[in-house]
């Protein structure tokens, strides 16, 4: 078997083989670039090192002295010769680039004698011994499992003595000082003289960077960037080059283009006359490459066309490490550049643009759940921040405000035109005025898709959740965390994206579209055949949808509007009638403000179809809190002052609240279930959209309602409603004199409805999938019981590979999906179907979708772009 490749002999396709440094070293060899020569021992010799007990078998080594002898042959000088000696660089390389994980070692081939004979030969002594001091260092560390301090204060002590401060200070005599010294410590520290003997110290280095492979350091980063552990990395020896020779060389490192911001100018730094970790060590600043252009002309403008070519070759930016001796340039690794979101979109862009990429490729380019980073407004990276505690990054953009742990206060300041910063220990549908009023939310208990979570994500407002360090007091009004207490009022600003909230105000910037991405998108619309609309509640939220590109709304969610601090006595009239007359009359009262909902949601949605869907919740939702009125009953009744009909009032709400509560609210009186008992809150939320139709209708706005009926688990249900709906229409329609073309359809989130999609779909116009509660009641979770209290141990076990809430879990949730689709077309051939769970914003799931044949996905308007781009992923 072949282990060992001369770079002349290898490829950039043989990544698997050769890692990505040792492929692009092979690649640019043959393309003539100046590269030092050199061989790769391959990753298949570092996997059956491995399987043989960490053995480096004889006919490995074999292959690597005959290409040892090859190098030797082609560059004229012979490892350990004491007159001309080869000095190597072993270094690492896996197939995915793990920046500084695993190591390398510089200058190896010099030993006591070998040393002089390179001062000799190059004439300059200084430069060998400064070679030589390196060698022993990296060695010792990489090898001889020597600690870096160890050797830390030698340099330092010399340069005291001499009264010096830098590097470049240092003579000779002084460098073979250090290396006396660091002899020392080696033989001190190992037991042994520090080897002397080159071959020996080849193979040493080469078993050295196969056991990096499984260093902490690059087991957790492989874990972090989820790269498998069983690639192993490939060993590079190569010829060294000297950037440490004098005035007219030097190393450095530079990408083609702006990593940070995309932009199309060359970005990096170099210093003089140092040797390759000296740049990122930051002993010494290096100086932005761009002064390069005077230092050294002829190199500079050789280097700006080989980067050049390296981009247009490999067409991505490139992050390309080099070298200089004596005046020559030599390149020493290019691989693709790590980059933000931001800089990611605008090359994308400038690629097609420039004729380097199709727009398939270009749109390939962006990872869609990168671009969360883009959306929201994010804290300024160069303003100073002073962290408290971490919690659950939960909804990403950054906020500052008043810290205020009541809704109705919230609510209040804000209208008063405050900045506001929601802390609650959790929220419930009840404090939805006071998320809306906030700039963010914090809470201490909860998941990522808890409720504050999902609300704030669907509004585009940074939340985080689950923070427990936090310690929350509701009777003082503050939090104490680390012996910090914040009282209401305090300012504190929270960072959603990465779970950071700190103590005062911290400078926001916000998000811009630029015009980059804007065409971006308007590419993956070309491309994608898969509809994206999205989940809004309000006449805002579908205006900012429809800015992102949203092609209607998939689901509007009535309860919200239900919980209008001026509608939250009128709804709780209307659960607390005891009759179906008094109900009635409480009905009338809500349906000039629904409609009122409807017509501003139509007319941001004019000529797209807006879903939306019948009340969900469970009542009890809309009451006071059981033990708030136990507390407050009591209070009443040991305060001999009360007055006596408040008392009664309360008492009958008690016995009401009582009698709605229920002992797992998932599963209990929701959805189509309310709507079947109380038929005329279903009637008043149909006269309501028919109303606000036919009223924008005579204005001439085209308005496309699609009444979704949520729930339904039996076909019974569904054909009760779908009466109701229609007969309501009808009456509508008759007293206003106007006829709307109108869908009605059902969610399909319990998993009966998927096995008996075929029934269903004789009574509905569409489909769609209520993912997150199809999630909870196929696996049988509760929500947020599971991501509180075991869910994440799940993850973390590898019980489960992903939270199902986060991404869909397509072997069971989505086998149900796909039955109830295909189901469902057996009955009615072009069923249109839809997804409006969290799912329908992320990514993966979103390529389930277009694989499961849906005709739409739906999400939160912030996440409309993410999705655009991950259907135009799905269909490429
Ligand atoms: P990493 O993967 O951590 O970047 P490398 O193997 O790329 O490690 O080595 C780090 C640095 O060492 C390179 O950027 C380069 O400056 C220097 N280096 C490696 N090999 C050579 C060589 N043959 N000649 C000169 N410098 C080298
Ligand atoms: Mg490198
Ligand atoms: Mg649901």
């Amino acid at each position: 078997k072949k282990y060992v490749y001369l770079f002349q002999e290898g490829n950039a396709d043989l990544k698997n083989l050769l890692g990505g440094k040792g492929a692009n070293l092979a690649e640019m060899t043959n393309a003539g670039l100046p590269v030092p020569p050199g061989f790769t021992i391959s990753t298949e010799a570092c996997n059956e090192y491995y399987n043989a007990g960490k053995v480096f078998t004889d006919e490995m080594n074999r292959q690597a002295m005959d290409a040892l002898a090859a190098l030797e042959q082609q560059v004229g000088k012979k490892l350990g010769d004491i007159d001309n000696p080869l000095l190597v660089s072993v270094r690492s390389g896996s197939v995915f680039s793990m920046p500084g994980m695993m190591d390398t070692v510089l200058n190896l081939g010099l030993n006591d004698q070998t040393v002089n004979g390179l001062a000799k030969k190059t004439n300059n002594p200084r430069f060998a011994y400064d070679s030589y001091r390196r060698f022993i260092q990296m060695f010792s560390g990489v090898v001889l499992n020597v600690d870096h301090y160890h050797f830390e204060h030698v340099i330092d002590h010399v340069k005291e003595q001499k009264g010096i401060t830098e590097d470049t200070q240092m003579t000779a005599e002084d460098w073979q000082t250090v290396i006396a010294e660091y002899k020392v410590i080696v033989k001190k520290q190992t037991g042994e003289d520090f080897p002397q003997e080159p071959m020996d110290q080849l193979k040493k280095a080469t078993i050295a960077v196969f056991d990096s492979w499984n260093n902490q350091r690059a087991i957790i980063y492989r874990r972090v960037h989820k790269i498998p552990d069983h690639l192993g990395t490939a060993v590079n020896i190569q010829s060294m080059v000297f950037g440490n020779m004098g005035d007219d060389c030097g190393t450095g490192v530079a990408f083609t283009r702006n990593p940070s911001t995309g932009e199309k100018l060359l970005y990096g730094e170099y210093l003089i006359n140092a040797q390759g970790e000296d740049v990122v060590a930051g002993t010494r600043t290096p100086q932005p490459i761009v002064t390069l252009q005077q230092v050294m002309p002829e190199v500079f403008d050789q280097f700006v066309a080989i980067c050049n070519r390296l981009e247009s070759h490999y067409r991505d930016i490139q992050d390309i490490e080099f070298t200089i001796e004596g005046g020559k340039l030599y390149i020493l690794q290019t691989r693709n550049g790590k980059r933000t979101a931001h800089a990611a979109v605008k090359i994308a862009y400038d690629f097609v643009i420039e004729g380097i990429l199709t727009k398939e490729e270009a749109l390939l380019r962006v990872d869609p759940s990168q671009l969360d980073q883009i959306l929201h407004r994010r804290i300024d990276p160069n303003a100073k921040q002073d962290v408290i505690a971490k919690g659950l990054p939960a909804s990403p953009g950054a906020a500052s405000g008043k810290a205020i742990f009541d809704a109705d206060l919230a609510d209040k300041l804000a209208n008063e035109g405050q900045k506001v910063m929601l802390v609650r220990p959790e929220t419930t549908p009840d404090d939805i005025h006071g998320i809306l009023a906030a700039q963010g939310i914090l809470t201490s208990r909860g998941g990522m898709t808890s409720h504050a979570a999902v609300v704030a994500r669907g509004m585009g407002k940074p939340a985080i959740c689950g923070c427990e360090e936090i310690k929350i007091d509701l009777k003082s009004n503050s939090f104490t965390v680390n012996g910090i207490t914040v009282k209401e009022g305090d300012i504190i600003s929270i960072d959603g994206g990465t779970g950071r909230v700190m103590l005062g105000e911290v400078k926001l910037i916000d998000p811009v579209l630029s015009d980059e991405f804007v065409k971006l998108l308007g590419w993956a619309d070309e491309i994608r055949d898969l509809g994206v609309r999205t989940n809004a509640d309000n006449p805002e939220d579908s205006k900012k949808a429809r800015e992102f590109g949203a092609e209607g709304i998939g689901l509007c969610r009535t309860e919200h509007m239900f919980m209008a601090s001026d509608r939250v006595p009128i709804v709780q009239s209307m659960i607390l009638a005891e009759n179906e007359e008094e109900r009635l009359v409480a009905l009338e009262k809500l349906l000039p403000m629904q409609q009122e909902d409807f017509e501003g949601i139509f007319r941001e949605m004019a000529g797209l179809p807006v879903t939306i869907r019948l009340l969900d919740p469970p009542l009890h939702e809309f009451l006071p809190h059981l033990e708030d009125l136990v507390v407050e009953i009591t209070k009443l009744q040991m305060n001999p002052n009360a007055d006596a009909r408040v008392l009664h009032e309360k008492e009958i709400l008690l016995r009401k609240v009582r009698g709605l509560t229920e002992f797992n609210p998932m599963l209990g009186h929701r959805g189509c279930r309310l709507g079947v008992v109380y038929p005329e809150i279903y009637e008043m939320q149909a006269r309501a959209i028919f109303q606000a139709a036919c009223k924008l209708a005579a204005e001439g706005i085209v308005v496309i309602p699609e009444v979704m009926i949520p729930l339904v688990g039996h076909v019974n249900e569904l054909s009760l409603m779908r009466k109701l709906v229609e007969d309501t229409a009808k009456q509508v329609f008759e007293e206003l004199g106007q006829e709307i073309e109108y869908k009605v359809g059902t969610m399909i989130e319990v998993p009966r409805a998927a096995i008996t999609a075929d029934e269903i779909a004789t009574e509905a116009d569409f489909f769609s999938f209520g993912t997150n509660d199809l999630t909870q009641t196929t696996f049988g979770f509760s929500r947020d019981d599971a991501e509180g209290k075991f869910l994440h141990y799940y993850v973390d076990n590898k019980v489960l590979p992903e939270n199902p809430f986060a991404v869909l879990d397509e072997q069971g949730v989505g086998k149900l999906v796909d039955l109830a689709v295909k189901l469902g077309r057996g009955t009615k051939p072009g069923l249109k179907t839809g997804i409006c769970g969290e799912h329908g914003g992320e990514k993966q799931s979103i390529e389930f979708c277009y694989r499961t044949g849906l005709d739409y996905v739906s999400c939160s308007p912030f996440r409309v772009p993410i999705a655009r781009l991950a259907a135009a992923h799905a269909t490429i």
